[in-house]
């Protein structure tokens, strides 16, 4: 029987008094959580008369309660909903109604959310008083019901970058084997680590790398702070071993003045930085080897559904530019043409894999998991192609891919072209509706601050190293791209502000 509770309840047992949890607001030993953890878990059932198979939704920013309330519910076979707290009333209004909760626990801040919960006729605790209150009229549990390991554990909602966001039930059992897979991978989830949580535990990635840190013994440091100074100043007090970020932290990081550097290469003792949730341009791979030093930086691909797919390590990072590196401990991947063949090395196809970690279905979504999950195999529709050495790169998303005059393109290659270019920060392309081609290209370019971008020379660039149809007939400058807030970038936002501009 596997489960991500027990772990935490092991490592309890080799270091009960040992901190599990650190934040700003205070300490939690492995004693504590577990005890914190029996106690939500016994008001759940005694007091508001839960059941297996009900679903409970939390709604905050990292905070010490937050992973005692997931583990201590899903003892009791209760599936916890983690939901985005930056969400707004009318998102939160259609997840309400999609996974239907029969309680939710929500931060004391987030009053507007609190009131659609409220319309909703749901019942709602707040973190503070009312939540400290109950876990201390609860009376501890003598034995803990054995929940089987393939149903459900959390439900997490994508992120809505492709379509309406959907509910991904993950089990019990796929959560705690990525979690065993990922202790061995990464080498900084051992007893005397120290893993820094910067990432919102809501997500998908953000929570498993937390628990991995508390399923071995770790300390786990919940961290808020979206201000990159104060991340660096953390990671050079010289205690913290990993960390886990996604694209926008390394940018909101290495655009900092180079003073915010001095001594870090010295003071800190990181073991691994893990990158994860969209492509982690190459420009970031060298400031993280320039800074925190060579031999750390890992690049992760996985969605929700799928979990982990492929790593690559430090060893294999700067010899292999753009790839995300090969499958991820149990993981099989498959890049596959139209007709479902292989695709041969070089060719791009859609990437499909199959694995322990792959979730269990969409609630009520059949249609859209008949799509998602086939014969075992799970693909969320990312194009990819592998090389002779077996290493994957990611070419962007299906629904991204662009086709004009019936030939299709892949933005991604396009985007490599105009990121080379001087003064370009950042370059996204799409595909504009075209009466002639069907679809045609357009460039948006966030220039770098200071220096100007020419349009012709960009198009030069492109008309040097790309065939004709390939160069974008389009172009826009702007200040940032949009982004949602793991950092992934959102094309469809893209699209419609041009299309719908007069
Ligand atoms: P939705 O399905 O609603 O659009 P989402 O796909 O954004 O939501 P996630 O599961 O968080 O939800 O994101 C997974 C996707 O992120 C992958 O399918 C892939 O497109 C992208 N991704 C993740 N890691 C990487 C990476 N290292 N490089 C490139 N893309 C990545």
């Amino acid at each position: 029987h596997l489960d991500l509770s027990r772990a935490i309840r092991t490592a309890a047992v080799r270091v009960p008094e040992k901190p599990a949890l650190v934040c700003d607001r205070g300490t939690l030993t492995y004693r504590q959580l577990t005890t914190r953890m029996d106690r939500v878990g016994s008001a759940a059932v005694r007091q508001w008369g839960l059941r297996a198979g009900d679903v409970v939704a939390v709604i905050a920013p990292n905070r010490l309660e937050y992973l005692e309330v997931v583990a201590g519910l899903s003892d009791r076979g209760v599936v916890v909903a983690t939901l985005n707290p930056r969400m707004a009333a009318p998102e939160l209004s259609v997840i309400l109604a999609d996974c239907q909760p029969r309680a939710v626990l929500i931060d004391p801040a987030l009053d507007d959310l609190a009131e659609t919960v409220r319309a909703a006729g749901v019942p709602l605790i707040a973190f503070g008083p009312a939540y400290d209150a109950l876990l201390r009229e609860a009376v501890v549990p003598s034995g803990l019901p054995v929940v089987p390991e393939w149903a459900s554990f959390s439900l997490c909602y994508t992120s809505g970058t492709t379509g309406a966001p959907k509910g991904v039930m993950l089990s019990h059992r796929s959560r705690a084997l990525m979690v065993l897979a990922m202790g061995v991978e990464y080498g900084c989830f051992g007893m005397d680590d120290r893993f820094l949580a910067l990432a919102p535990l809501y997500h998908g990635a953000g929570f498993v790398f937390a628990v991995a840190a508390l399923s071995f013994g770790g300390t786990c440091l919940l961290f808020n702070a979206s201000d990159p100074e104060a991340i660096v100043r953390r990671i050079a007090e010289g205690d913290v071993t990993g960390v886990f970020m996604v694209p926008t932290h390394f940018k909101r990081i290495f655009d900092l003045p180079e003073r915010a550097f001095a001594g870090l290469a010295d003071r800190h003792r990181l073991k691994a930085v893990i990158s994860n949730a969209a492509a982690l341009p190459q420009r970031f791979k060298e400031a993280t080897c320039a800074h925190f030093g060579s031999g750390l930086l890992h690049e992760t691909y996985g969605s929700t559904e799928g979990g982990i797919v492929t790593n690559i390590r430090p060893a294999d990072i700067m010899d292999k530019p753009g790839s995300v590196g090969t499958p991820f401990i149990h993981m099989e991947v498959a890049v596959r043409r139209e007709d479902g063949t292989l695709c041969a090395p070089g060719e791009i196809g859609e990437l499909f894999c199959r694995g322990p970690y792959s979730f269990n279905g969409y609630l009520n979504r059949p249609s859209e998991t008949a799509e998602t999950l086939r014969d075992g195999w799970v693909t969320v529709q990312d194009l990819a192609h592998v090389d002779g050495d077996g290493f994957i790169t990611i070419d962007g998303r299906k629904k991204d891919m662009v086709v004009s005059g019936g030939v299709n393109i892949y933005p991604v290659e396009i985007e490599a072209v105009i990121a080379r270019q001087p003064g370009v920060a950042e370059v996204a392309v799409v595909g504009l509706p075209d009466p002639e081609w069907g679809e045609r290209l357009h460039a948006f370019i966030v220039p770098e601050s200071g220096r100007p971008v020419s349009e012709a020379g960009v198009l030069s660039a492109c008309r040097e190293n790309l065939a004709g149809y390939k160069v974008p007939r389009g172009m826009t400058f702007m200040d940032a791209l949009p982004r949602n807030t793991s950092g992934k970038l959102l094309k469809r936002t893209l699209r419609e502000g041009i299309t719908t501009q007069p």
